[in-house]
């Protein structure tokens, strides 16, 4: 749930304007949170599940993309919604994010290793660890393991893009000329034009969960999703939907020619060994 801390950030400017004591009592909150986050990182507490990402022709695995997910002791699995506004709040999340790369790497690698096929891992990058690192960082991650660079997306906001654009613009280009693919995720949830869409160097929308909610029988929600799929073939851009959770949205999104799904539907988020079985299940699938 949103927090009071976070509802005066987004006020922006207003934030300051009064003082009330509940917020001294988040800041604290936050504080203990964002030790017992640093915590759990030295102690190994932090897994990554992947959620398959399929075609929408015939369902066939064509990636996934990498949750967080924290296994705190006694309190089971804890959600990223639950812990990530923390770190993004206090910094932690460029040392988590870090961490959250070289794992999907490590495990990719481990993948390749076993005679898996080499099917593109997504890993989300935050607003602030987009600000903090350079291309070359990102990079530097992904050669510690030797993989070719295009099995790797970064999925980012509108958001993280708008908060520093030249920075954002600047990181994408070098991406790109990596060979590293970079998605738009939450599409149309954030204040980007498409003016600078136009400008940014991208392969991937995301079309948010929330357009897909309403498809088909909301008449805005359907407009707004078959326009986003047009506009995205139309700026030769790759489009995913998220959150597709029944067969008439599916049905919805082949007929206007979206290229994938990621959504209950197709496969929800699971840990590395059952993601291993799906990829083993499409080693034996004839070619
Ligand atoms: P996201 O990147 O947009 O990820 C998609 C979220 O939608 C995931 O929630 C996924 O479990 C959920 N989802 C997928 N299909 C369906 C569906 O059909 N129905 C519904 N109701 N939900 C579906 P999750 O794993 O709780 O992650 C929430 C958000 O937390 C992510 O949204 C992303 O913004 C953030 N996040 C997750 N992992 C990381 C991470 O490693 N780093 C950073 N910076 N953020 C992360
Ligand atoms: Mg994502
Ligand atoms: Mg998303
Ligand atoms: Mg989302």
């Amino acid at each position: 749930a949103e927090t009071a801390l976070y509802a005066a950030k987004r006020m922006g400017g207003r934030r300051h304007a009064f003082f009330r004591p509940e917020l001294a009592e988040q800041a604290r909150r936050h504080l203990a949170l964002d030790g017992d986050l640093r915590a759990a990182l030295a102690l190994k507490q932090f897994r990554l599940h992947y959620q398959p990402k399929v075609s929408l022709i015939d369902f066939s695995l064509e990636g996934f993309e990498a949750l967080l997910r924290w296994e705190a002791v006694g309190k089971g699995m804890i959600p990223p919604g639950e812990f990530i506004p923390v770190a993004e709040e206090t910094g932690f999340i460029v040392p988590l994010g870090d961490w959250v790369l070289d794992e999907a790497c490590r495990q990719m690698r481990e993948w390749l290793d076993a005679g898996m096929a080499p099917v593109p891992v997504a890993v989300n990058i935050s607003p602030k660890h987009l600000r903090n690192r350079s291309a070359e960082d990102f990079r530097r991650i992904i050669d510690r393991h030797d993989l070719p660079p295009g099995l790797i997306e970064l999925e980012i906001t509108e958001g993280a893009v708008m908060q520093d654009l030249d920075h954002a613009l600047t990181v994408l280009a070098a991406l790109k000329a990596m060979g590293i693919r970079v998605a738009v995720d939450d599409f149309g949830t954030g204040h980007s034009s498409l003016s600078y869409l136009k400008r940014l160097p991208v392969t991937t929308l995301k079309i948010d969960r929330s357009f897909i909610n309403g498809v088909p029988q909301e008449r805005e929600d359907a407009g707004i999703v078959s326009t986003i799929i047009a506009m995205a073939d139309m700026l030769g851009l790759h489009v995913v939907a998220e959150g597709v959770e029944k067969t008439e949205q599916a049905n919805f999104l082949r007929h206007h020619n979206c290229n994938q799904v990621q959504g209950w539907l197709t496969g929800r988020p699971m840990p590395a060994d059952a993601a291993s079985g799906l990829l083993k299940e499409r080693l034996r699938e004839p070619a």
